[in-house]
């Protein structure tokens, strides 16, 4: 049996590795096409600086990455973020910490008090039609009411997606919440019974070298043919199994997993299933930019030196047009990523908030992450080491729809049993969710193959 992966992101390299441990007998090839593996997972080390290119940590709450990396060697080099962590504020008419318990919400500044006890009715407010697919907008505005909608709704889609609440369909992006009116009749009182169930909130966890220090671990795995640099341009039928054909010529394969994102994948599988190739097109995605930024020992609002600022960092709000989503204080929540006595920060900028700046060249990210810097903390000292990162399609948009596009893309390829769609485009985008959908498809196709013979 013979299984071409094409993608070494997350997914495609997790796919890669438990395929090799569930059905060792198979030959595996994967196509990757940059020179490296990870896809937006990728760690730089700037002016020794270590930032992240994308994420920069996955939540222990689920055990599938913190599963990945142990069953890769990797387990003792887990890097559990800081306490502090647990401390974010959000800038909207200004800098407000984030409620973290019932007593803090009834506390804050952020929303008036009619706006508050409009909130605490949400356990009387009815449940909507299970069928409906509402933005997270119209769920929020319905069971919280527009205030939480504008202001901690609209800062959690930036956050999680760098999408707007409108854009963004509450049962795709947020299935845990949207369940919890679904069986509960309420969040709170869903929050409430899972309490007493679940156990402890998740840990925001790396690793020390980054997450980047996982994606080089995974491309080592052993009996994997690695075929780095090579642009897959088509996967075709051929008299049994599938052709995969990149500038080196057609290679015959039993099975194929497509890894790549959604909008590769549309080109990918144009001549092979026309319908497929459109469905996989209406997959929208967010532009984003990551500035990272590098300081030597300054006390600043951006460098966190003083309780006030010690924390995860900062989320913007739309209204508050600020030209940022949002800043991490990255060596508060992992120290170690900026030498002894120097600190650095990521600034994240784009989103569906405002696309067209991730287009600019790097002095206008840096300008644009700079002036957000000085709206929002009040400071902007000069940095001593600048990163910047361009993801023009970086974030798959759950739209409204998603769920029966993802019923429509599996009823087509229910007809290509020997072709299998991978990658955060379907079923999540949480690190977690692309581990936990390549070790659920490695075990299926480990079933599958013993059944079929090698
Ligand atoms: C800025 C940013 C911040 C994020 N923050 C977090 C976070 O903090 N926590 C978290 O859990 N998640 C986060 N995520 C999401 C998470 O990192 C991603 O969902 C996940 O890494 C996606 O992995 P993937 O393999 O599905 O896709 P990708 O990483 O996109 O990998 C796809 C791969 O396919 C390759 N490819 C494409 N076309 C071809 C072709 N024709 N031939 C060969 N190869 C091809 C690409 O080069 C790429 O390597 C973030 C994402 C971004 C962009």
């Amino acid at each position: 049996m013979r299984i071409g992966i094409i993608g070494a992101g997350l997914s495609g390299l997790a796919t890669a590795f438990y395929l090799r441990r569930l059905a060792p007998q198979t030959e595996l090839v994967v196509y990757e096409a940059d020179a490296r593996a990870g896809g937006t997972m990728r760690t730089h080390v700037v002016g020794g600086m270590r930032f992240e290119a994308g994420a920069n940590g996955f939540l222990t709450n689920k055990p599938d990455c913190l599963q990945l990396v142990r069953d890769c060697g990797l387990g003792e080099r887990l890097l559990p973020a800081a306490d502090a962590m647990r401390t974010r504020y959000v800038y909207h008419d200004r800098l407000h910490r984030l409620p973290a318990s019932p007593g803090d919400f009834l506390a804050s500044g952020l929303l008036t008090w009619p706006e508050k006890l409009r909130a605490l009715c949400e356990p009387f407010v009815s449940a909507a039609p299970a069928e409906r697919d509402e933005t997270v907008r119209e769920f929020g505005d319905r069971r919280l009411g527009a205030a939480v909608s504008r202001i901690f709704l609209d800062a959690l889609c930036i956050g999680i997606y760098g999408a707007s609440p409108d854009q963004l369909s509450m049962r795709a992006a947020f299935p845990l919440v949207a369940a919890l009116e679904r069986e509960h009749g309420s969040l709170l009182k869903g929050m409430l019974a899972r309490r007493r169930t679940a156990g402890p909130r998740g840990v925001l966890t790396s690793l020390h070298g980054g997450l980047g220090e996982l994606s080089a671990r995974l491309a080592e795995t052993a009996g994997v043919e690695w075929r780095w640099s090579t642009t897959v341009r088509n996967v075709d039928r051929a008299s049994e199994g599938l052709v995969v054909s990149d500038d080196s010529g057609p290679t015959s394969f039993d099975r194929v997993i497509v890894c790549t994102p959604a909008y590769a994948a549309v080109d990918l599988l144009r001549d092979l299933d026309r319908e497929l190739s459109q469905l996989l097109a209406e997959i929208e995605y967010t532009p984003i930019a990551v500035v990272g930024l590098g300081y030597r020992a300054v006390q600043s609002a951006a460098v966190p030196a003083t309780p006030r600022h010690d924390g995860f960092g900062v989320l913007t709000t739309s209204a508050s047009r600020t030209p940022i989503l949002g800043v991490v204080w990255e060596s508060s929540v992992f120290p170690g990523r900026a030498p002894p006595g120097q600190r650095c920060v990521r600034v994240m900028i784009g989103g569906q908030r405002n696309p067209e700046l991730v287009e600019q060249a790097d002095a206008g990210l840096v300008a644009t992450a700079r002036a957000g810097l000085r709206q929002v903390l009040g400071e902007d000292p000069d940095p001593e080491t600048v990163f910047v990162q361009r993801w023009p399609r970086g974030i798959p948009c759950y739209g409204r729809g998603h769920l029966a596009r993802i019923a429509a893309i599996d009823a087509r390829l229910a007809q290509w049993p020997r072709l299998h769609l991978n990658g955060n485009a379907y079923r999540g985008v949480a690190m977690n969710d692309c581990v936990r959908n390549s070790r659920e498809l490695a075990a299926r196709l480990a079933a599958a193959t013993t059944g079929e013979g090698t």
